[in-house]
C-alpha cells in the first residue's frame, strides 16, 4: 500500500474542504468520500462535485492528484439515530451538554466504512476535519478516539492505515489561515462561498462568513471563527469583504 495515496472525507463543509486541500498539497493521489446518511443538511453533498472541480482547477498539480470520488448510501444511521440531524426537530443543548445534533458513532462508521474502501482503493491515509479545539463536544471527534479506531482498524483489516487529522488542534481561525496558507485568497473564497457547515442546511442567506442560517451551533462556530480570521487579516481582506457587503 503506497504511503502517499489518500482517500479524504468530504462533506461539503469548511473542515472538510480544508482537509482536500491540505491532502492535494501533500499526496501525489486524493480520492474522496462522502455519505449520504439521510442528513438534514444534505445540500453539503451538494456542492462537493464543485468543490473538486474547483480546486483541480486552481493547480495543474492539484488536478492531477486528484482522483475518484464516492458517495455510500449509510441510511441506517438515520433510522438508529433520533436526532436533529436527521429529523425535522428543533436543535438543542440536552441534559448531557452535547447537542442533539449528535449522532451516536457517526465518525465510527464514517472512518470503518472509509478504511474499507481504502483498502479496496490500496489508499493508505485517511484524511477527516476532526477537531476537539473548537467543537460541539462530539466524544467521536477527539483526538483520543480517532487514535484508538486508527489502531483497531489497523488490526482489524491488517493494514497500516493512518488517520490523519490536520484540524484537530486548529480553532476555527487557524482553519481559515491554513486554507490562506495552502490556496491563498482564492482557496478561503472558494470555501467561504460554496461550503455549507449549517445543521439545518439554510443557504438563502448570504453572510461574509459564507451561507447558513446563523444561529446553529455549527453557524455560530463559522462565524465566530471567521470574524477571527478576519480581525487579524490583511486589511485588504477586511475591506473586500465589507465591499460585498
Ligand atoms: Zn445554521
Amino acid at each position: 500500500m503506497a504511503d502517499d495515496r489518500a482517500l479524504v472525507l468530504l462533506s461539503g463543509g469548511q473542515d472538510s474542504a480544508t482537509c482536500l486541500a491540505w491532502a492535494l498539497d501533500r499526496f501525489s493521489h486524493v480520492e474522496t468520500i462522502g455519505f449520504d446518511y439521510g442528513q438534514r443538511h444534505v445540500v453539503e453533498l451538494q456542492v462537493r462535485d464543485h468543490l473538486r472541480e474547483a480546486m483541480a482547477a486552481m493547480r495543474p498539480d492539484w488536478r492531477e492528484r486528484l482522483g475518484e470520488d464516492h458517495v455510500l448510501d449509510l441510511g441506517l444511521l438515520g433510522q438508529v439515530s433520533d436526532t436533529a440531524l436527521t429529523r425535522e426537530t428543533e436543535i438543542a443543548m440536552q441534559a448531557d451538554g452535547l447537542p442533539n445534533t449528535f449522532v451516536p458513532g457517526r465518525n465510527l462508521v464514517f472512518l470503518t466504512m472509509a478504511a474499507a474502501l481504502a483498502y479496496r482503493r490500496g489508499l493508505r491515509h485517511i484524511v477527516g476535519g476532526m477537531c476537539e479545539t473548537d467543537y460541539s463536544g462530539y466524544p467521536d471527534c477527539r483526538d483520543d478516539t480517532i487514535k484508538a479506531l486508527q489502531v483497531a482498524l489497523g488490526l482489524g483489516m491488517d493494514r497500516r492505515f493512518v488517520l490523519d487529522t490536520p484540524l484537530m488542534w486548529l480553532d476555527k481561525a487557524a482553519t481559515w489561515r491554513l486554507a490562506e496558507k495552502l490556496g491563498g485568497e482564492d482557496l478561503v473564497s472558494l470555501i467561504r462561498d460554496h461550503t455549507i457547515s449549517c445543521y439545518l442546511g439554510e443557504t438563502g442567506v448570504r453572510h461574509t462568513w459564507g451561507q447558513g442560517c446563523g444561529s446553529c451551533p455549527a453557524c455560530d462556530l463559522r462565524s465566530r471563527g471567521y470574524l477571527a480570521y478576519r480581525s487579524r487579516g490583511p486589511q485588504s481582506a477586511i475591506l473586500k469583504d465589507r465591499n460585498q457587503q
